[in-house]
This record gives C-alpha cells, sequence and structure tokens, in this order.
C-alpha cells in the first residue's frame, strides 16, 4: 500500500472516513500518516481522516467530534437551504451531553461558541460526516422555523431523499402544531422559492396550481385562479432566456393570461411588495378570466 491508495480509499468511502474503515481493506497506518505529513490527507483528529478539499464547517464539525446538522447537513444532503441568516457558523451535532473538544473564540464572534451546536437524540442513521436525513429536518424545523424547513423538506422530496415511510416518521415527530407541514408539502417544486411561494400565499387562503403546462406557452411555475401567471425565476434570466420569457409572456396574454413574474430577491428580500401586488390583483379579479378560458 502507498499514500496513493490511502487517499483513494478515502475517497471512495466519500471523502471522510474511519481508521478502522481504511485498515481493514489493507491500508496501512503509515501511509495516513504520510499523506498527512504531505498534505494529501487531513486529520480534523484522531482517528478520523478526510480530503484536503472537505469544506472547512465539516472539518470543524468533525473536530469537534461532531457531524454537521441542522442546515449544515441539509445542505450537504444537498436540500435547497434557505439563505436568510447571517449568522454563518457551522451547525455541529454532537452527542447528547457531549461538551465540544474546541471551543475556538473568534473575536468576530462576540464570544459565541464557535458552532451553533444540535445534541439531540439521533432518530435515523448516522454517516460519519451529518445527521440523518430525519433528523437534519427536525433540528431545521426547531433552528429556523417552519419557512426554512418547508423548503427544505420540499426539496429532499423532490431528490427522493425521503421515501414513503420516512416521511411518515418524519411526520410523526414533528410537534402536532407542524405536521400540516408535511402534508402539505409535495415532491415536485421546482425550486425552494416555489415552496415558499406556495406556502406564503396559502397564509392568505389562496391556493395555486404548480407546474401548470400551458398550450402554447409551455410550463409554468404557478396558475392563480385561472389566469393570473406567476413566475418565480430561480436564477437570472439573461441573453437568449430573457428573450424567451418576454415570448412566453405575450403568447400567455394573447391567451388572456397575465404573468406576475418575481425572482430570488423579490421573494425572500421584499416580499411584502410581492404580497401586496398578488393581493391586489386578486381583489381586482385579475386571476379570474372574463373570457373563461377552458385551458
Ligand atoms: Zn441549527
Ligand atoms: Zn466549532
Amino acid at each position: 500500500m502507498s499514500v496513493e491508495s490511502a487517499v483513494e480509499a478515502v475517497r471512495t468511502l466519500g471523502g471522510t472516513a474511519r481508521t478502522s474503515q481504511l485498515v481493514r481493506p489493507g491500508v496501512g497506518r503509515s501511509d495516513l500518516t504520510h499523506a498527512v505529513r504531505e498534505g494529501r490527507l487531513l486529520r480534523p483528529r484522531n482517528g478520523v481522516y478526510a480530503l484536503p478539499d472537505t469544506t472547512p464547517g465539516l472539518i470543524e464539525a468533525l473536530s469537534h467530534r461532531g457531524r454537521v446538522a441542522c442546515v449544515s447537513a441539509g445542505r450537504a444532503w444537498g436540500m435547497w437551504i434557505l439563505d436568510d441568516d447571517e449568522d454563518e457558523r457551522t451547525h455541529t451535532w454532537v452527542r447528547p451531553g457531549h461538551h465540544p473538544t474546541r471551543l475556538v473564540i473568534d473575536p468576530d464572534l462576540e464570544g459565541k461558541p464557535c458552532c451553533v451546536f444540535h445534541r439531540d437524540i439521533p432518530v435515523d442513521d448516522l454517516a460519519l460526516d451529518r445527521v440523518g436525513v430525519i433528523q437534519c429536518l427536525l433540528q431545521i424545523l426547531r433552528c429556523r422555523g417552519r419557512e426554512v424547513f418547508f423548503a427544505a423538506l420540499e426539496s429532499a422530496l423532490r431528490q427522493r431523499l425521503l421515501d414513503r415511510s420516512g416521511r411518515e416518521r418524519l411526520r410523526s415527530l414533528v410537534p402536532e402544531g407542524w405536521r400540516w407541514l408535511v402534508d402539505f408539502a409535495r415532491s415536485d417544486a421546482d425550486s425552494g422559492l416555489e415552496s415558499l411561494l406556495r406556502l406564503r400565499l396559502h397564509r392568505h387562503g389562496i391556493s395555486v396550481a404548480s407546474q401548470v403546462e400551458i398550450p402554447g406557452v409551455g410550463r409554468v411555475d404557478f396558475v392563480l385562479g385561472d389566469c393570473l401567471i406567476i413566475e418565480a425565476d430561480g436564477g437570472t434570466h439573461d441573453g437568449p432566456a430573457r428573450h424567451r420569457d418576454r415570448v412566453r409572456d405575450a403568447a400567455a396574454m394573447a391567451l388572456g393570461f397575465v404573468t406576475l413574474r418575481l425572482d430570488y430577491t423579490l421573494i425572500i428580500h421584499d416580499w411584502e411588495l410581492v404580497e401586496s401586488a398578488i393581493l391586489a390583483a386578486v381583489a381586482r379579479n385579475l386571476h379570474r378570466s372574463i373570457a373563461g378560458l377552458t385551458w
């Protein structure tokens, strides 16, 4: 065995590994030591190795004998996490009662601990690097509230990180008053923005059809009533995409639809404006077609 094979073995195991997982298939302890010395591997704590491109947050969590948790784990799982928190600290799970071994007090943190620590009891399988999907979602609900939870949940459902039984288990573990969020969640939301929009409009008793195919226009994000289209653009639509959007809007208008086009900044940072635009449109019955469209 060689340093190269030690690095390869860590990569095969997903980028982080325990010594026991590496030694079993034949990696030598001295190869691990050499790999660390040469900067080819990191050793965030005794008995755990990681590739050098591992995120600083994960290295930090591992160094506490913990795992990334909550929103940090959600990102690691690939869930859409609403980015509305200025606190950029890593959320780290450590065993209940475990005192983190390293508490770096950064002057920028004004005396706060270096991580946001979670110490709840695990409810699903723990990987070496992160908490399980159900525990992650429960932590997000407690730590960041229902909107961040709901958007993360729909993103997890879309990516099939949760199957039917996982969803039922999550529902049983969520406090009773929030179970409707699990029932209300869909697995076809195209983006976190869509999830937020649907949840926020639901509060006003406004229901919307999502991902509606309109002949001659294409698939639109939402339709309120029968003719008010709302598009929630995730990225910036520039160049040819921008032109395509205009063509869609014109084609929709020719059919009797009105389009309200929103983007990330508007939905996240200027919701009051978006809300008043939608409520005003609904109050003026712009979502009801005089022509009585039967699409
Ligand atoms: Zn948290
Ligand atoms: Zn920390």
